[in-house]
């Protein structure tokens, strides 16, 4: 036996018994058996186990030549090398039996310190099964072999079963004390055990580092297998493959896309949890959201037309219809001119914001209203940098993401009520978006990518020309509406804001009539302004009272059979004697239409002087004709005025008794303090 290239394995449990091995031999160059090459210098060890050969074959040939031979060996005991000789080519030893008889053997297993090792061995073993066992489902035989093997024969086997150092092996064999023998085996295998944990342990710990990200991804497609099943698809990720699609679909010029595709890289690989996700989110919604190139068509401009949609949507501003129209005319002749940024100035309610929204029906595009009344911080038009919390984009960007379409008309409402601070001056924010050779690539903080605003129509209005920045207005042509005279304001009641108001409140003029007259007695005793929201104000008060009118007969008509009279408690709070109240009995047999035909005939309602008083109160306003008022002694006539209107106004005065001295009170102006001074010395002279 050649104790280096012998190797003891793989025994236990094999079909020939426990007493079989394998020994597997091969031959080398170094081993030719024609004896030409001299035998390396062999060690030999001084045990070794006899065996009885079983069975030898021939292995497969490999392409080198080399051959492999397998012998199946039945070991039979120890035996110690007594004498070591050499003849020929092989060695021959003359050897010593180490086996135990079978009295030297019972008596070894009555031993108590054997007996108790055996069982620390027993015990050891079976917990390296079961451990095995929970690894590799497997180690059942080995469990039998462990209850049925003799204890002396017990330690050899299982160990064999080891891989092991050649050392291990020898000083197993040389073990021949069974007491010995068992005390190593139960060191190897409780050895082997404990590797066997290390390793379980470091497995567990990987498996737990991996885990954290590894159980939510799997969670989250276990999360999204089941959304699939109930068809309920709105999961973060296909959240994400749909602003993926959005985008796609935004039509971004192609630096703004890369950028875009950075950014939802990022996105991707955030958990939701991480702050920032939303942020980020948010931001690349906004950039799928915003018209890059998304435009309303515009047809072609009819500048009839356009004239004809001016006219029916506002009385008189005859100037200002003809600058419109020049200006829609210089449009239609060159689309890409950069003519300058119209601006209405004039008082509130003279029809500003509804010209600005008229060119835009005219010219076919969408119309969008900014206001920048109050607006001191320059973020607010430029937007904030998105390492703010809470940062969000500029008001034009946010206008152009609501409208939709990157060619509005775009109002810029009350641009001269911007002021500007510590946080930066919007005006000058404001410059670059009205200057056309700037805009193409307007930047936004937020947005952080250019946009191009070259394609907005820009409409601005503003109350005053004085407190708009030079270089602002520079940029702009003032057209200025200056206010309407009472007559004016009468027709555009007539024709405009009484058929509007009518129609706000579901009314008609079948159910509600505002004399002539009665608009003309609003305009002096209720209104005192240059435009006509107010007007339109007590005009709709007027429409609201018809229409609690109108909604209370028409339910009292539909739930009572045989009622006589209409009336409520509330209408006749509301609405003065002389009022139209009222009404015929209808019979209920009579089919809707009848009812309905029957019902406005007999409930229009018809405005009068006292009903004006009954709904919008006694008069603010005295309307008494100036020459009346200036007939009385003491009464003398003052003008005053303001951008938002002038008016005549009737000083008064009374003859006492005084000391000679002037007192002023009120807030008055060194102008008016001067001027009563000056009537003084009049008097006086
Ligand atoms: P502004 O923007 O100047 O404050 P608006 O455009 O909001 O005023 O106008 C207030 C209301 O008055 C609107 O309903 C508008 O249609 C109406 N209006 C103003 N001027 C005219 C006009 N000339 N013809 C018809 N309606 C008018």
């Amino acid at each position: 036996m050649t104790s280096m290239d012998s190797v003891l394995s793989q025994g236990v449990g094999s079909e020939s018994g426990e007493r079989s091995s394998k020994v597997q031999i091969s031959t080398s160059d170094a081993h030719k058996v024609d004896g030409k090459s001299h035998p390396e210098v062999i060690h030999w060890h001084k045990r070794g186990v006899a065996a009885r050969a079983l069975h030898l074959s021939r292995g497969v040939e490999k392409p080198s030549g080399r051959v492999t031979y397998i012998v199946v060996l039945e070991g039979l005991c120890r035996f110690n090398v007594e004498e070591l000789s050499t003849r020929g080519p092989y060695c021959t030893a003359k050897i010593s039996s180490l086996e135990m008889t079978k009295a030297e053997m019972e008596q070894v297993e009555q031993d108590p310190d054997f007996v108790t090792l055996s069982r620390q061995f027993k015990a050891t073993a079976m917990e390296l099964i079961s451990v095995l066992e929970q690894k590799q489902k497997t180690g059942g035989r080995i469990k039998v072999l462990l209850e049925t093997l003799p204890l002396h024969k017990l330690a050899d086997i299982f160990v064999a079963s080891f891989e092991m150092s050649l050392e291990e092996q020898l000083s197993m064999l040389d073990s021949v004390d069974p007491k010995v023998r068992l005390s190593k085996a139960t060191e190897l295998v409780d050895r082997h055990l404990q590797s066997i944990r290390v390793a379980e342990k470091i497995t567990q710990k990987v498996e737990g580092q991996l885990s954290k990200s590894q159980k939510e991804f799997l969670l989250r497609q276990q999360m999204r297998a089941i959304k699939e099943e109930l068809g309920d698809n709105d999961d973060d990720e296909d959240d994400l493959a749909a602003l993926e699609r959005k985008m796609q679909s935004a039509g971004m010029p192609s630096n703004i896309w890369k950028h875009a595709q950075r950014e939802l890289r990022r996105l991707k690989k955030m958990p939701p949890q991480q702050p920032g996700y939303n942020s980020s989110r948010v931001y690349l919604e906004l950039l799928a959201d915003l018209p890059w190139q998304k435009a309303s068509e515009e047809q072609e401009l009819d500048l009839k037309a356009a004239k004809d949609r001016l006219d029916c949507d506002h009385y008189g501003l005859s100037k200002v219809k003809q600058r419109i129209i020049e200006y829609l005319a210089v449009r239609k002749l060159k689309p890409d001119a950069r003519g300058p940024v119209l601006c209405f100035v004039g008082p509130p309610g003279v029809g500003k914001t509804s010209l600005a929204s008229s060119i835009a029906a005219a010219l076919g595009r969408k119309f969008v209203r900014i206001s920048l009344g109050g607006v001191k911080d320059e973020a607010d038009i430029r937007g904030h940098r998105r390492t703010y919390i809470g940062s969000m984009p500029g008001r034009l960007i946010d206008g152009l993401k609501r409208v939709a379409v990157c060619n509005p008309v775009m109002l810029l409402d009350e641009i001269d009520k911007t002021g500007s601070d510590v946080r930066g001056d919007p005006a000058s924010a404001l410059l670059e978006v009205l200057d056309p050779e700037q805009n193409k690539s307007f930047n936004d903080h937020y947005l952080n990518v250019p946009y191009d605003l070259s394609k907005v129509i820009f409409v601005a209005t503003a109350n005053r020309v004085q407190p708009i920045p030079p270089p602002l207005l520079d940029r702009m042509e003032v057209i200025e509406l200056p206010g309407y005279t009472a007559e004016e304001k009468q027709r555009i009641a007539m024709q405009h804001l009484i058929p509007r108001v009518l129609d706000q409140h579901g009314l008609n003029s079948e159910y509600l009539q505002i004399p002539e007259a009665m608009v003309k007695l609003v305009i002096q005793r209720y209104t005192r302004e240059a435009g006509v929201r107010n007007l339109e104000r007590n005009l709709a008060a007027l429409a609201r009272a018809a229409a609690v009118r109108v909604a209370e007969q028409e339910q009292a008509v539909s739930v009572s059979k045989d009622v006589h009279k209409l009336a409520s408690p509330l209408l006749d709070n509301r609405l003065a004697e002389g009022a139209e109240m009222e009404m015929e009995v209808l019979p209920m047999g009579v089919n809707n239409n009848e009812i309905s035909t029957a019902f406005k005939i007999s409930s229009r309602l018809v405005v009068d002087e006292a009903m004006l008083e009954k709904i919008l109160g006694p008069p603010r306003f005295d309307d008494q004709e100036a020459a009346d008022r200036v007939a009385t002694p003491g009464v003398s006539v003052g003008l005053v005025w303001t951008n938002f209107g002038g008016e005549v106004q009737f000083v008064e005065a009374t003859a006492m008794i005084g000391n000679g001295e002037l007192h002023l009170t009120g807030q008055l102006g060194d102008v008016i303090k001067e001027s009563a001074k000056i009537a003084l010395t009049w008097v006086c002279v």
